[in-house]
């Protein structure tokens, strides 16, 4: 079996990767909270945990793999949104979510197994906090609920900073109600024109961090459970799942809040095994910020008419624990590569099995190491193994079995281009072996067809001309 290492925030080391069950491997990842579209930052965690998601199922099968995200769909920024716009809450989240949906979909991510929104686990987050109040981990005050740090002896163990540090170095909101300056909130009281639910302690909402505890549960441990309720070993599983991920701006203090929560919720000292960070974006050296003018969204960048593929290209280009740089450099090598790729595997009909080369699997099994992975693809192209070339995009999620629309040529149909493709090939393998007549036989044919080739770039691109006749490209078919 495949050796997979990676990198655990937890330990601050390269490890192994072993699941806690082969066949139902487990992860989280935290999703976005709906209210806008996503930004170009946004979209690197989503890219990293696909390509985690994609590996897994490639090493256990697909149908071994749960991978969750949430979507967080109750949160002051919604709910400030809405004022400011007039429009309802529900109309907001909706629409925003499917728009994620549709933007992540464009740089080729593939969906969760489970895609939880907050608002539909209310119930499970008020039994939670009960069950954290019943056994002295938090505290009702005025119509708050807080969890109270200083009961978890581990607190800060994965950022590695003590609460009094914590104190120090952090905006905490200080409020009455809190007994430690640190706690934080797990429930707080909703008036009039704020979404709210009924609850022990009176009309509320939940904080933000108890989500991703009670949804991790429901749908990563009670879930499968339930499943295999009649195996006796089942009741032996920890309340423990394999990966957590997000974005490094997410390790403190959600991350620490969401492991405090489970872990004293559920009398375990671990809430998953692994937990994975990665950095941030970037843009052109500078951090992406409204107030510097280069903030832009993924469908800013589609809408231009920068394809999907090329975005995932950029970002699998640097490794995910290093800060990344969008510069618009790399977006045009990116495409004027993937144009080449495309075409090569354009020329391969190899199946897409689960023989992936090794020089990219073993990248990838070295903590995702997907601008080694690249550098394989590269070689791969280099080498003319288009099959094996094919079958390492695919695993990237960079190829779906589709050449994209935007690398066609345009007035060709796709049995046309590949004709057209296979015959330049051909001239160049000729010339290659100094074959000169048949490669100035592939060139004579096409003209005569009404093909017009430039050998103008790194690829000879080609154009229909008015006399094109298909008939003249099939006759060159059956004469060679
Ligand atoms: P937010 O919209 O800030 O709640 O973030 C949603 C997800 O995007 C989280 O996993 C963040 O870590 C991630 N994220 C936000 N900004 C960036 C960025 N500039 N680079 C990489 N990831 C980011
Ligand atoms: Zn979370």
């Amino acid at each position: 079996m495949t050796t997979l290492k990676l990198h655990n925030t937890k330990t601050r080391k390269r490890e192994v990767f072993e699941p806690i069950d082969r066949d139902n491997v487990r992860m989280y990842v935290c999703g976005p909270t709906v209210y806008d579209r996503a930004h170009l930052g946004n979209a690197r965690p989503v890219i990293v945990f696909d390509v985690l998601y994609r590996l897994l199922r490639h090493i256990y099968r697909a149908d071994h793999v749960t991978y969750v995200r949430n979507f967080t769909d109750v949160d002051d920024k919604i709910n400030a949104r809405s004022a400011d716009s007039g429009r309802p809450i529900a109309e907001i989240t909706q629409e925003t979510t499917q728009w994620f949906l549709d933007d992540m979909a464009a740089v080729g991510a593939l969906e969760p197994d489970h895609m939880p929104r907050a608002t539909a686990y209310i119930p499970q987050m008020v039994t939670m906090i009960e069950d954290l109040i019943a056994k002295g981990h938090a505290y009702a005050a005025e119509g708050h609920v807080l969890f109270a740090v200083e009961s978890y002896k581990d607190y800060g163990a994965l950022s590695g900073r003590s609460v009094d540090d914590m104190i120090a170095g952090a905006r905490v909101e200080v409020a009455p109600y809190k007994r430690n300056p640190m706690d934080f909130v797990l429930w707080k009281p909703s008036d009039a024109d704020t979404p709210g639910w009924e609850s022990p302690w009176g009309r509320g909402r939940p904080g933000w961090h108890i989500e991703c505890s009670a949804m991790a549960d429901e749908l990563l441990w009670e879930k499968p459970l339930a499943e295999d309720r009649l195996s006796e070993s089942a009741k032996e599983r920890p309340h423990v799942f394999d990966i957590h991920g997000g974005g490094n701006d997410l390790m403190f203090p959600h991350h620490e809040n969401e492991i405090a929560q489970s872990c004293c919720a559920n009398e375990t000292d671990s809430m998953a095994n692994y937990w994975l960070h990665n950095e941030m974006l970037q843009v052109e050296g500078k951090k992406m910020s409204k107030s510097l003018g280069n903030f832009f969204t993924v469908r800013d960048l589609l809408d231009q008419g920068v394809p999907g593929e090329v975005i995932r290209f950029v970002m699998l280009s640097t490794h995910y624990r290093k800060p990344m740089d969008w510069t618009q450099k790399k977006r045009e090598e990116a495409e004027t590569t993937l144009k080449k790729w495309y075409r090569q595997i354009g020329l391969s009909t190899a199946v897409l099995d689960n023989d992936v080369h090794s020089g990219t699997t073993n990248a990838l099994t070295e903590d995702l190491n997907t601008p080694e992975a690249l550098t394989n693809c590269h070689a791969l192209s280099n080498g003319g193994d288009y099959s094996q070339l094919r079958k390492s995009l695919y695993l990237l999620g960079l190829f779906d079995g589709n050449i994209p629309d935007w690398v066609k040529v345009k007035g060709f149909s796709d049995a046309e281009t590949g004709l057209i493709r296979h015959f330049l090939n051909r001239r160049e393998n000729a010339r290659a072996s100094r074959d000169f007549q048949l490669a100035d036989k592939m060139r004579d044919g096409l003209a005569d067809a009404g093909v017009l080739v430039k050998d103008t770039g790194a690829e000879p691109e080609f154009e229909r001309l008015s006399n094109f006749n298909v008939n003249k490209l099939d006759e060159l078919w059956g004469d060679v």
